[in-house]
């Protein structure tokens, strides 16, 4: 038997995917069988190469395999690749504390670290329950977010998710979240109308809300879904008006995805709790953590009851410690961000040329994303995005899609002839599966 097949063998026999319907998986589904990675490709135990258009669920912010980040993690895991930080630390998490601060929105100065997006919101989630507990407003326990979002996959990150389809098993043991119209453009409410309904419910019940919880103006996994950043700095000066806190979610649009190095930039806000994973390690090992405002952190003092009782085995590990260090070098040394630049206006252009194919219903862009609608109102569940998947499986791109929407979330660094190629792999398989 070759290697390909023995691993699909023992794949199909032991492994449950995720996000997977597992019957189709396992009677139509001929995976890909990945060997190794470098910059911005994959590549199957072939030696067929990839073009990783989603940076391998956004993890791969620097490309696969950079070679500080290697170097990086290695050295790290010869010295010292683990010890806890209960009641000890180590210079990793120190510095790299202090570097986030430096670079985070004005005014988060307290770091705490966990292990991926899920637990970056589910600490920021029970950092804004406990806050109002220890502050006495233990009424203030229900959250707001909005129709479509996104947060992860914990019970309370999954009670923040406004995607029905991932809701609906739970329903019932989930945390109270009241939805609220999503501002984006392609939902049913204009920004106005989904601005009032915010203001409605929070204005009615301030004094039982905990925290308003938004990815700033891109919800992703929600499909791929843009906002005016007005929108953000209005309910920034809301929260404010009636003391409710303001979560913002940056696992997939923090470190420059959509363009500047936090999302909230576009709209010059500050979250009072800011949740980063993802390209923080680089897509070399998970790590995430969530910041803290001063005013956050003091409510937890004056009483060990007040304390903060949470915390991972691998809470703020030396490995990814040294990655996400590493990760803020690369940013700094090699400009990616001011290089990105140019690479999110080709982006543009190719996806308003995109949304001329018959049967892209609509085409949207912003930073280093780049988006489609296929067939309106098929949703999580469409197969039209899985045709367009395996025509640019056979042109040598992997471009998982989002139910009917495809996309592209390519690493920041990609090199400008693998963006061109990934760009006309994504017209022709559009225009093979479409047509
Ligand atoms: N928040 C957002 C905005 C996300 O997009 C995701 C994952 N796609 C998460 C949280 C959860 O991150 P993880 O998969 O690392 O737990």
């Amino acid at each position: 038997m070759n290697p390909r097949a023995e691993i699909v063998r023992l794949d199909k026999q032991y492994v449950w995917h995720p996000y997977t319907p597992m019957d189709r998986y396992l009677d139509e589904v001929d995976p890909l069988v990945i060997d190794r990675a470098e910059g911005s490709r994959l590549f199957d135990v072939d030696g067929r190469s990839y073009l990783d258009a989603n940076s391998s669920w956004w993890v791969a912010s620097l490309g696969h395999a950079h070679p500080r980040l290697v170097a990086a993690l290695t050295k790290q895991a010869a010295r010292h690749p683990h010890s806890s930080l209960a009641g000890a630390t180590h210079e990793g998490a120190a510095r790299l504390a202090e570097e986030l601060v430096a670079v985070a929105p004005a005014g988060l100065t307290k770091v705490f670290y966990s292990d991926d997006g899920s637990t970056a919101v589910e600490v920021a989630i029970k950092l804004a329950l406990q806050f109002w507990q220890n502050r006495g407003q233990p009424k203030r326990r229900r959250f707001i977010a909005l129709d479509g979002a996104f947060h992860g996959e914990t019970i309370g990150a999954t009670s923040l998710g406004g995607v029905e389809i991932f809701r609906r098993p739970f329903a019932g043991v989930l945390l109270e979240c009241v939805h609220v119209p999503s501002p984006s453009d392609d939902a049913n409410e204009s920004f106005a109308r989904a601005f009032a309904a915010l203001e409605r419910v929070i204005t009615e019940g301030a004094d039982t809300i905990a925290a308003v919880v938004l990815e700033p103006i891109l919800q992703g996994a929600g499909g791929m879904r843009y906002y005016d950043p007005e929108y953000l700095r209005r309910a920034r000066a809301l929260c404010d008006a009636h003391e409710v806190l303001l979560v913002l979610d940056e696992v997939f649009t923090g470190y420059g995805r959509t363009g500047p190095m936090w999302a909230s930039d576009l709209a010059s806000v500050a979250p009072d709790l800011l949740c980063l994973a993802k390209g923080f390690s680089g897509g070399m090992f998970p790590m995430a953590a969530t910041l803290a405002t001063r005013a956050i952190f003091d409510a937890f003092l004056g009483d060990p009851e007040r304390a903060f009782y949470y915390g991972h085995s691998y809470c703020g590990n030396p490995l990814g410690a040294a990655v996400a260090r590493e990760v803020l070098a690369i940013y700094r040394d090699e400009r990616i961000l001011d290089h990105a630049q140019r690479k999110a206006q080709r982006i543009a252009a190719a996806f308003e040329a995109l949304g001329e194919i018959p049967g892209v219903t609509r085409a949207r862009s912003l930073g280093m994303t780049g988006a489609l609608d296929l067939v309106v109102g098929q949703g999580y569940l469409g197969r039209t995005g899985w045709r367009v998947y395996e025509e640019a499986r056979k042109r040598g791109a992997y471009l998982r899609p989002l139910g009917d929407v495809i996309y592209i979330a390519p690493p920041l660094n990609i090199p400008d002839a693998d963006l061109e190629e990934l760009l006309t792999i994504v017209r022709e398989s559009l225009i093979a599966a479409l047509g």
